[in-house]
């Protein structure tokens, strides 16, 4: 059977991409190495849609994108405004409290969006070194109205530099981190980029790293962009050394999701979201998120599945999905539909759902439920 790997991360690897990551293994000084690291720095421009900021290719999972993300802009005691929208925005909020900064944050874990009256009321009370989005919360399911959320901080406290959590999105939607004048974008290698986890992807701003250098004792050695930049700048220079076969595979979905062509890539992943979402639907399972994102849905139960059984049956069916975070958990499941998952993955993610909801004594009509899917 077809293993169908849906969690929201790790997303399915194509076999060209395992095949770049069996590739022998190279000089990390090589010159071979060099333009291909360099190459890869480039490519992950585009897809944050920056030309100006200055791209990081680090080992490393989500995680460190954003305690890098942090570090190296804010100060001991510095003011932090995070806007989160479940577990992952929250985690901003620990990182900055683990780091000794004063942290203030607006959340919602109910599929809502923060309120942006309440950001605008925040700006205006306090002055914040920085702000953290979460593009996607993993939790949820939610779109954070990135673009709207980075106006008001621009109108209101111009001073305060934005970073956006990207691990869930970038990829996978449009992100344009120079027009929207974002400081710091990231994401991590396992979800919207198909590959392995394993390297986590930044772009700073020149504020950003103006920032970076204000910021005597940073708190960070491996995670110090400074000590990154001579090697961004001349991709054979050594700091600590690359994961050169990681970044073999990330050159190679790079450039198949180039190839693609980036708005085709984005387009398909609203297309598959539209049509798990009208399936599930007719089952009567409901979106958590009001304003979902396209690469991934997170669905609330309806009456009488116990959560635990459903998947586990699907595990037998070799399909993986992720359980509910925190207050969802054992209310929702998370489907993720990124990366190089196909339609048809998701069309049999669908029947083997309808056989375990039948198993589970649930009456299903699977010509409707189908259906639903075939004509989104
Ligand atoms: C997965 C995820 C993270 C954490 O990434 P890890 O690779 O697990 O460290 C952070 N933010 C978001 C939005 C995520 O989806």
């Amino acid at each position: 059977m077809k293993q169908l790997l849906l969690i929201p991360g790790p997303t399915p690897v194509s076999v060209e991409v395992r095949e770049a990551l069996s590739r022998e293994t190279i000089s990390h000084f090589s010159q071979n190495f060099a333009s291909i690291y360099k190459d890869v720095h480039e490519k992950m421009k585009l897809l944050f849609g920056t030309e100006h900021g200055v791209p990081f290719v680090i080992a490393g999972s989500g995680t460190l994108g954003m305690e890098i993300s942090l570090t190296n802009i804010l100060d001991n005691g510095e003011n932090l405004l995070v806007i989160s929208h479940g577990f992952f925005g929250d985690r901003f909020a620990e990182i900055g409290q683990s780091l000794g900064m004063n942290v203030d944050i607006l959340s919602t874990l109910s599929g809502d969006h923060v309120d942006l009256k309440a950001v605008e009321d925040k700006l205006k009370e306090k002055h914040y070194e920085a702000i953290t989005i979460t593009h996607v919360d993993t939790s949820t399911g939610v779109l954070a109205q990135v673009e709207s959320i980075t106006k008001i901080v621009r109108n209101l406290s111009p001073q305060t530099l934005i970073v956006v959590d990207g691990v869930c999105a970038t990829g996978g939607i449009e992100e344009k981190m120079d027009e929207w004048g974002v400081d710091v974008f990231f994401t991590g290698s396992q979800k919207a980029i198909a590959i392995p986890p394993g390297l986590a992807m930044l772009a700073f701003s020149s504020r950003a790293i103006e920032k970076r250098k204000r910021i005597k004792n940073v708190r960070t050695y491996y995670g110090d962009i400074l000590r990154w930049i001579p090697v961004v700048e001349d991709t054979s220079k050594y700091f600590a050394t690359p994961a050169v076969n990681m970044v073999f595979a990330l050159q190679e979905s790079l450039n198949r999701i180039l190839d693609f062509g980036l708005p085709v890539y984005f387009e398909k992943h609203t297309l598959l979201a539209k049509k798990v979402r009208a399936a599930m639907s007719s089952l009567g399972f409901e979106l958590v998120a009001k304003i979902p994102a396209p690469t991934l849905s997170v669905f609330r139960y309806p009456e009488g599945v116990d959560d635990e059984s459903f998947r586990k049956l699907l595990e037998e069916k070799e399909l993986f999905v992720a359980g509910g975070l925190k207050d969802l958990k054992g209310k929702t499941f998370r489907i993720g539909h990124m990366g190089s998952t196909e339609e048809e993955d998701l069309f049999l993610a669908i029947k083997r759902i309808l056989e375990t909801l039948e198993e589970m004594g649930i009456k299903v009509d699977r010509g409707k439920t189908l259906e639903a899917f075939l004509k989104s």
